[in-house]
Formats: structure tokens, sequence, C-alpha cells
């Protein structure tokens, strides 16, 4: 929901925020102050329930009580250390993810996002193919720097910065569409990337097929795959990472979102054979590799496999979607998605209903193009908290407004009071 000016005296913060920020965000107007599992908590106490989970970020939860204890216990020994310079909870973070990745994956360049992560995923692309040219999805993201821009498709992203954004050197197929990706793969390409389930592009699984040629193609003309799985890897689809859904082994993926528990993290995960052909020197970040996140990171491995977070993800994900699939509603076009990675598609614009049910109903939900309402609950979701999601989404949809009417109530009873 977007601040009018007028929201701007109902909080110091929000306005605040509002005054201050670069002004690239349509600020919700409500101040979130805490969170716990898939609740947060705004400034007047207010609980929600978190579909957003900071963009697919909070998947163990909200302060999950392993890792803050982990980042409590770094923070007083060290945080920072070039990784240049070797250290025991980088290296103990580096053997535990390597543990999960796909066999063949195990050597990684650790990073702060998933923007970084896809720049170094083109950077050892080239120097792995000593090729550079990239075909990536039409409907997929992969960042806003100017280099993962240019494999994003959506224009409005790109537009602004004209030819700054330099994707002369990439070629966009349909999303599914075995035979144009076949057409656009050439001996000139580096890799073809892409998501497994697009996210921003509305939620979308690829089919088995796709992946699947995906793999064949790129090996027949010596590309390389690189899945990104920065917003679907650990646990969101109901597997550690989704490309195990499709039975294929990629040569590189991008990771990132949910790797820490909600620290700044990213990393490029590929095979030696392309991780030895960069020169040392060839790329490098100063954060990457800290060990403050290293231990949140570490930390939040173990408590996905601990927990099963895999199989949590994918039993919730399938009630959640069959609930959702019984709404009786003509606004609804389509239920689907993998996991806890949820899409409704609407017959119409998705936004109102996202505002409402957040404004009225306590639910954080978030959009994904212009008619989907995408959910990306925390994983530690409860069955209650998924049926409070979707009751609250049935009556948004069919115009309901308890707030609204709760305040209507209390205006009679003050009237009524007043006449007595
Ligand atoms: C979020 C996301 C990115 C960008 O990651 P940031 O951490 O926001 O830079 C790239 N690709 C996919 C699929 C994403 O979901």
């Amino acid at each position: 929901m977007t601040a009018t000016p007028e929201s701007k005296t109902q909080s110091k913060w929000l306005a605040a925020e509002l005054k201050h920020d670069s002004g690239v965000y349509n600020k919700h107007e409500v101040v979130m102050v805490r969170g716990l599992g898939a609740t947060v908590w705004d400034e007047n106490g207010r609980s929600y329930i978190d579909c957003v989970a900071g963009y697919g970020v909070a998947n163990i939860g909200h302060s999950h009580p392993d890792v803050v204890k982990a980042i409590q216990e770094q923070a007083g020994r060290l945080m920072v250390m070039p990784q240049s310079v070797p250290n025991d909870k980088r290296a103990e973070f580096l053997q535990e993810l390597v543990g999960i990745l796909p066999a063949g994956l195990d050597r990684v360049f650790l990073c702060n996002s998933g923007t970084e992560a896809m720049e170094a995923a083109k950077k050892f692309a080239i120097t792995g193919t000593g090729r550079k040219r990239f075909v990536s999805m039409k409907r997929g993201f992969s960042g806003r720097s100017l280099g993962a821009l240019a494999l994003t498709w959506e224009p409005k992203y790109r537009e602004p910065f004209g030819d700054a954004v330099d994707n002369k050197n990439v070629d966009f197929v349909t999303y599914g569409n075995i035979e144009e990706l076949r057409g656009a793969v050439t001996e000139e390409t580096a890799a073809v990337i892409l998501e497994p389930v697009q996210g921003e592009g509305g939620v979308r699984p690829a089919t088995m097929e796709f992946i699947q040629e995906a793999r064949r193609i790129t090996r027949e003309k010596g590309a390389l795959l690189i899945l990104d799985e920065i917003q679907t890897g650990f646990c969101r689809t109901g597997k550690m990472f989704a490309t195990e859904h499709f039975g294929v082994t990629p040569d590189g993926m991008t990771l990132a979102k949910a790797m820490a528990g909600g620290v700044p993290i990213g990393a490029f995960v590929m095979t030696g054979e392309v991780a030895d052909r960069m020169p040392a020197g060839g790329h490098g970040t100063t954060f990457g590799g800290n060990p403050l996140s290293m231990a949140a990171g570490l930390a939040a491995i173990r408590a996905m496999k601990r927990e099963g977070m895999a199989e949590q993800a994918r039993e919730k994900g399938a009630y959640f979607m069959e609930r959702l699939r019984a709404i009786q509603s003509p606004k609804i076009r389509e239920v689907r998605g993998m996991g806890l990675m949820i899409g409704v598609e609407l017959k119409e614009k998705s936004a109102p209903y996202i505002t409402a049910l957040e404004h009225d109903e306590g639910v954080m939900a978030l959009q994904a193009t212009p008619l989907v309402v995408r959910f990306l609950p925390p994983i530690t979701i409860t069955r209650e908290q998924i049926d409070q999601v979707v009751d609250a989404f049935a009556r948004v949809l069919s115009g309901v407004n308890p707030r609204a009417e709760r305040q209507a109530e209390l205006a009679a009873q003050a009237e009524e009071k007043q006449s007595e």
C-alpha cells in the first residue's frame, strides 16, 4: 500500500523514511519493528502473518533462535576478514554448503546479494567458456545492477537506463519453449541462465522437459547451464534446491536470499572446471564471506536440515494450494506454484487485494506481475496460519472488509451511547 502525504503524520518513522529515502520504493503505510517465525509486528503492536518473508529470505522464520545465537557469538569474536585470509567459520560454511549442493558443484564464490551472484555468474561463465553471449528468459528476473539487469527481461526495469544496460549479448527466449531455446543457443553462447520457477515473472514453474532439454542443448553446444536459485533455493519449493525436482545438475547456480537466515549473503556455486579458468584476481568483493554472515549461514543451513524444512515446505505448500484452489471466486484465474512458492493469478489487477490483505486482514503478501498475488511465507508457518491467510484472502476477494465493518460497528455504538 502506498503511503500518502497525509499518512506521513501518522508515524514519525514513516515520515522520516518518506523524507530521506531515495524514493525508488512505494512505501507501505506500516512501520514494522519485530518478527518471530511467520509473524511480524508493527510499531503499534498489531501482528501480521508475513507471506512476504523479506521477499523469500526468512525461509526458516524471522529471528530463528539458532541464527540469533550464532550472530551474537560471532559478533563478539570476529566480524570481518577478507576472503584472501582463511577463516574457520568460512571454511566450515563452505563444507556445509557444498554438502547440500548437487554433486559436482563444489566451488563457491561468496558475495552479498543475489545481484552480485548474477554478476559473478556472468564473469565466471565468460572466463569458463571463452565466450560472451547469454541466453536469458522472457519474464525472467536476474537483479538490478547494470550487468544483471541485462539478463532481466522486464523492459520497464531496463528502459530508464537506455544503452547503459548492454544487452546486445543477450538473447531472450520464451520460458518453456524448447524450439526457441534450441535456436538461440550457439557456439558463441557462454551460458543459458534461467529460474527453475520464475518468481517475479508470476510464479511459473518450468516443465520437466524444458529444464532437461536445456541441460541437453547446453551440453551439445558447449555452453553452461546456470540455474538462478536465488528465490527457489533453500527449501522454498519443497526440495533443498528446485533443480532436484528436475533431475538435472547444472554447471552453476546463483544463490542468495534465504541462505543465511536473514543476513545479507550471496554465492555463485560452480564446477571445478568453470572455477579453474578464472584467473586469480579476476573477481572479488570486500564483504563476501565475512565471518558474521558465514556464522549465520552455517546456523541457517543446519536448522533447515535438522527441522526438515524441505519436507515441511512440500507438505504445507500442497495444503496451502489445495485450500486456495477451493476458494469459490470468479476473480481467480489460476493457482500455481511449487512448495511454499505460490502464485494466484487473478483476472484483474492484484494490487488492491494485496493492500486490503495487509490493511484489513493483517496478512502481508507480494505482487508478481500486475495480476498475480504471490505468497512466500516462512516455512515455519503453521497450518492454522495458512487457514487464516486463505480465509482472509477469500474475504478480500469477495469485498468483505472486517476492519471497516468493525470500525463502523464501533462508530454506531458510540453514537448510540451519545443518544442514550
Ligand atoms: C531476488 C532475486 C534476484 C536479485 O537478488 P537481490 O538479492 O535482490 O540482488 C535475482 N534473481 C532472482 C530469481 C531473484 O528472486
